[in-house]
């Protein structure tokens, strides 16, 4: 019997209704919650109380009439209390945000890289960490999570990063030392999670958008590496071990150039922001093979939306119309309307304010394998529950 730790999940399940609903719909009241969600009003009235001392909701706000009833509390996410911290771990460079529950940016910053090797990168990250949450208490906001994205496959069970070409990493085991490094500079030990660069930045998309989110969803990442990040059916797609979405190492051309991977005529070989920086580097030839890329991604997802980012769209901005051009022909030939394809909301630090998301996705969505579970929590300390 596992009773107890059924009625625990359920609980945290329902919970996570309610702030979803309350996320939505801004303003709703508790008859209304148990009306959308189908719970109890008395369990609706038990839970908003909880989580209204743990700082998640707020009913602050003249109360309303609805209808012949009594008046009722218009309820909203809190953002007065809980913040997160999102990292970006780029090539070249790392970005530290401190961002809402609501997707609002309170504190930005971003610094070149001093040395790619782990320990090196761990104390980077810590120092600027420190300092946003410094920023935090200043504005009297509470850390909740940091959130880390790397541009590299992580491995959903264990959360190494099993191979980052573009640092140089293979089978680095990031989040103990990091978690040691972010004590030592006085940051309190909340949950740390890993995530893959675009798929974070699809989260960041997906969860800080107006409303329900669009969905399926992909995000693009077109810089030193091209990847994306998917979300499918209210969730990131990672495939059977985290390395979905590695879109860089889809082959474009038989016979093409060779890749970093040791393919021949990969999509990285003919769009990564090295063949665009190159001398004589053919910008237009470029977006016609991301849109070549975006194609594909189209047919075999039918998504809602294709965000494209990343330095080489910013350095660019010729490379992403190029390539929207491109489907859209495409799209002609086969008498189709083409896609939705448009730049991230938070530009480049995109990245960075999905990291932060992740520990709202995991918080909103708790069913999750215990494997998963586990690398989310490298310190035990407090934590988003
Ligand atoms: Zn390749």
């Amino acid at each position: 019997m596992k009773t107890k730790g059924d009625q625990q999940l359920v609980k945290r399940i329902n919970r996570s209704v309610l702030l979803r609903l309350v996320r939505a719909q801004p303003g709703l009241s508790r008859a209304r919650l148990a009306a959308e969600s189908g719970l109890t009003k008395s369990t609706v009235s038990l839970l908003v109380r909880e989580l209204l001392d743990d700082g998640w909701l707020d009913e602050a706000g003249a109360s309303v009439t609805e209808g012949m009833g009594r008046p009722s509390t218009p309820l909203h996410l809190n953002v007065g209390v809980r913040a997160l911290i999102g990292v970006e771990i780029n090539v070249e460079i790392v970005r530290v945000v401190c961002v809402s529950l609501q997707g609002d940016v309170l504190h930005s910053d971003a610094q070149p890289h001093e040395d790619h090797r782990p320990p090196a990168v761990c104390a980077q990250v810590a120092r600027m960490v420190a300092a946003a949450h410094r920023h935090l208490l200043a504005s009297g906001l509470r850390l909740s999570s940091i959130g880390v994205g790397v541009p590299g496959a992580v491995h959903d069970a264990t959360g190494v990063v099993r191979f980052a070409p573009n640092l140089g990493w293979r089978d680095v085991d990031l989040l103990p030392p990091l978690a040691h490094a972010l004590k030592r500079e006085g940051v309190p030990g909340v949950a740390l999670h890993l995530q893959n660069d675009a798929d974070a930045a699809v989260l960041g998309e997906f969860e800080f958008s107006d409303g329900e989110g669009e969905d399926p969803l992909i995000f693009v990442s077109c810089d030193v590496g091209v990847g994306a990040g998917i979300v499918l059916n209210d969730r990131v797609f990672i495939g059977a071990q985290g390395m979905a979405g590695e879109i860089g190492h889809s082959v474009l051309q038989i016979d093409g150039p060779r890749c970093s991977c040791g393919r021949l005529g990969c999509a990285e070989a003919f769009i990564s922001s090295r063949v665009l920086e190159q001398p004589g580097g053919d910008v237009r030839r470029a977006a016609r093979y991301l849109g070549l890329l975006l194609q594909n991604l189209w047919v075999t997802f039918e998504p809602r939306a294709i965000v494209v980012g990343g330095k080489s769209c910013e350095a660019h901005p010729e490379f992403l119309r190029g390539a929207i051009d491109t489907v859209a022909s495409y799209a002609e030939s086969a008498g189709l309307a083409p896609p939705v394809i448009r730049s991230p909301r938070y530009g480049a630090w995109t990245p960075a304010v999905g990291a932060a998301a992740l520990a709202l996705h995991e918080y909103l969505r708790p069913l999750r394998t215990n494997a998963q579970a586990r690398r989310v929590r490298p310190v035990a300390a407090e934590s988003l529950t």
